[in-house]
């Protein structure tokens, strides 16, 4: 069975969408036995969106949850879009020392990605091709050390139906996984939705077979939890289906981080 230990995608109340405390959090991680967590917390620029929030609390927070929980504690953005927004982004990393920079497409068309709107008047193989070309090019245009969620478009072609042949997006997949293996960024396998009783998991499970393919070795399963419940979460059929997929393990954790 692979060992999952860490959680390295979880927001907190320095997300708008979460609202458990670092230190909340990390004592539910260390009650789990997890070996190290981390806070990647949202920075938003398109119009209605929010940056990251306080920082300096946030900074001071790690600080106190490094000291008392045994844990290791990372520090992290989930940056949206980054690549759109290069010297906003850039001056956010540039700034506070986050130990993990994670990218994520959560727009495409100027649509949230999460919204059925994404998919109107389109065709769904389309909508996934240009999704991937624009996760392609957040790769090769913004230094990351993760990608976040690279299956979320499906959800939401899940949960509204649209129907689409996976096959007809295979190029521009394998495109995207071709240009995170040049880049050396770990990809994310989220478990957040795996195990929904709607979920993609067969196409999740192709695509992580063509991203071994393309000669990807580096995985990390995360559970983007937003809430004390749900770290960790999913990680036993995480495991089992990176095994399936053909993976040994996941990756370890970077020297980088661990400084
Ligand atoms: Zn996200
Ligand atoms: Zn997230």
């Amino acid at each position: 069975m692979i060992k999952i230990k860490t959680d390295l995608h979880t927001h907190t109340n320095y997300s708008w969408d979460a609202r458990d405390t670092p230190q909340a959090m990390c004592r539910r991680a260390a009650e789990m036995g997890l070996s190290g967590i981390a806070f990647t917390e949202h920075a938003e620029w398109f119009p209605q969106q929010k940056g990251f929030e306080e920082p300096h609390a946030y900074f001071e927070d790690i600080a106190h949850c490094r000291a008392n929980f045994g844990l290791q504690v990372f520090s992290g953005v989930e940056l949206g879009n980054p690549h759109r927004f290069e010297s906003e982004a850039r001056a956010l990393v540039e700034t506070y020392p986050f130990d993990i920079r994670i990218g994520s497409v959560h727009w495409l068309y100027d649509e949230n990605i999460h919204n059925k709107r994404v998919f109107n008047r389109r065709d769904p193989d389309e909508v996934l091709r240009d999704y991937f070309a624009e996760l392609e090019e957040m790769v090769n245009n913004f230094p990351l050390d993760m990608v976040a969620h690279f299956d979320r478009i499906f959800m939401r072609a899940h949960y509204s139906r649209f129907s689409y042949d996976l096959l007809a997006a295979e190029e521009a997949i394998r495109s995207a996984f071709q240009a995170i293996v040049a880049q050396g960024i770990v990809l994310e396998f989220n478990s957040k939705h795996i195990g929904d009783k709607t979920n993609w998991n067969e196409d999740l499970l192709t695509m992580l077979e063509w991203y071994r393919d393309e000669g990807g070795e580096r995985i990390m399963v995360n559970s983007d939890s937003h809430g004390t419940g749900q770290i960790g979460r999913n990680f036993p059929i995480a495991a089992q289906m990176l095994a399936q997929a053909g993976f040994s393990h996941v990756t370890p954790l970077e020297p980088a981080w661990l400084m």
